[in-house]
């Protein structure tokens, strides 16, 4: 039960961060205050006024002394960071805790995909499995976007099929011009455009799709959307950076992963959702866990939310970090990784050896070895492939680095994802001054 209510206090944060809340909050305020009351009272009852003074939300704690990273706390905010339009007003937030983007994309898509056909067909799934003309569904998203949207449509009957990837631009992002000309074409192949996945912090790149203007695209063609924040997610904890993220809040739900730039545990995610009513899709009752007399009586139960039954206790991870750490540590990190992008990248800009794939948005840097020469009888772009491809497997058989790779552009790439706060410009110099002389020696026929 206190996992319960912490879990749903973590999840009204994490709303508030995103930037979903209600101004007409009474209720859930209320519902906050005995959480919060809860938490001191059990968790937190160690806490000292001065650590509770400075816990009065995100603008406050940071203004003030004695608000130290260290005795910083989870902000009770209630504020959202962005004034949504009047019209958005009216939906109260919710969300879960996960196992990670995963599982979140799948929830969206599986509400996107009932909510669709029960306003369409006036057709419960739930009950009556797929409509016989599901197989015309389509959901669109960029050709940057994570696998697991192609993987849920295969889950949720719908086919890898029903995926249309929209091209993107150089900096990968999804291209809203060309989504709307997609959106024309498939109407006009009687076929039924339901969903929109927006990525917040693609995979390779860290690029974040333009949010609003896929808002309102959605917006203008009923379509459910997705953002997929899973990688990007963390930036609302950036003073600095969390304008990248602006119109995250427009999204009907939202996917944001734990255990990569919050820094914690495996697994820890969360799915976060812009309307509770929108969990009415998959509610379950089974009488032994939630029967429905204890929904009217307001007991609170996650299992109406999750697709899974029996979980763990994630919230609680978090929840510690950040009562130790600090939002604004956490920011600090999340800062200095972006900065220390930034200082790679400008080292690869500089050297001859190496071309830069892309400027860091985040902290993934795509890059390099370009050979000097080509030895007769090879085609220069399987030399630089078979070059990238020893250069990595040697850093990681010396011990000096495990770098990721990638394919952009047909080309084998190498990789940062610089999430280490630890790390310095020093390191990242040190292994690409390996890497280049491993590249030189192996041209050289070493
Ligand atoms: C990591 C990631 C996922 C998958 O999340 P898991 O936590 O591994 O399930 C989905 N989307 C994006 C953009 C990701 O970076």
């Amino acid at each position: 039960m206190a996992g319960t209510l912490l879990e749903q206090r973590m999840i009204r944060w994490l709303c508030g961060l995103a930037g979903y809340a209600s101004e007409t909050e009474g209720e859930d305020c209320a519902a906050s205050a005995s959480a919060e009351s809860l938490a001191h009272g059990a968790a937190g009852s160690a806490l000292s006024g001065q650590e509770r003074a400075s816990a009065q939300g995100r603008h406050s704690d940071r203004s003030g002394e004695g608000s130290s990273p260290s005795t910083e706390l989870l902000p009770h905010e209630t504020t959202p960071r962005v004034r949504q339009p009047d019209s958005l007003n009216a939906a109260k937030p919710d969300g879960v805790f996960t196992s990670g983007g995963t599982q979140s994309n799948y929830m969206g898509l599986l509400l996107a995909r009932d909510r669709f056909c029960m306003s369409r067909w006036h057709w419960n799934v739930r009950e009556l499995g797929l409509h016989p003309a599901a197989s015309r569904m389509r959901v669109l998203c960029s050709e940057a976007a994570h696998f697991t949207v192609k993987q849920s449509a295969a889950q949720l009957g719908l086919g890898e099929q029903a995926v249309v990837s929209i091209p993107v631009d150089s900096q990968h992002r999804m291209r809203p011009d060309l989504l709307e000309q997609q959106l024309t074409q498939l109407r006009d192949d009687g076929l039924l455009p339901f969903a929109l996945v927006a990525t917040a912090g693609t995979t390779d790149f860290g690029s974040i799709d333009p949010l609003p203007e896929l808002a309102a695209i959605a917006r203008r063609h009923d379509l459910w959307l997705h953002t997929d924040a899973a990688y990007g997610g963390a930036l609302l904890l950036s003073d600095k950076h969390a304008g990248l993220l602006a119109g995250l809040d427009l999204a009907d739900s939202i996917a944001v992963d734990f255990h990569k730039m919050f820094y914690q545990p495996i697994s820890c995610g969360a799915f976060l959702l812009r309307d509770r009513h929108d969990f009415r899709f998959m509610r379950q009752l089974a009488d032994y866990l939630n029967p429905a007399e204890d929904e009217e009586d307001g007991v609170p139960n996650l299992v109406t939310k999750s697709v899974q039954t029996t979980r763990r206790f994630d919230a609680l991870k978090l929840y510690i970090s950040l009562q130790h750490i600090g939002r604004l540590a956490f920011g600090e990190m999340i800062d200095y990784t972006l900065e220390l992008a930034g200082g790679t990248a400008a080292l690869i800009r500089q050297e001859p050896a190496f071309e830069l794939m892309n400027e860091p948005v985040m902290n993934a840097i795509v890059f390099r070895y370009v050979p000097a020469s080509c030895p007769v009888g090879r085609s220069p772009e399987e030399w630089s492939d078979e070059l990238n491809v020893r250069i990595r497997s040697t850093l990681l058989s010396e011990g000096t680095a495990v770098l990721a790779r990638t394919k952009a552009n047909g080309r084998l790439w190498l990789k940062f994802t610089l999430l280490n706060p630890r790390t310095e410009l020093k390191h990242t110099k040190q292994i690409l001054q390996k890497a280049k002389e491993i590249g030189k020696a192996l041209e050289a026929g070493g």
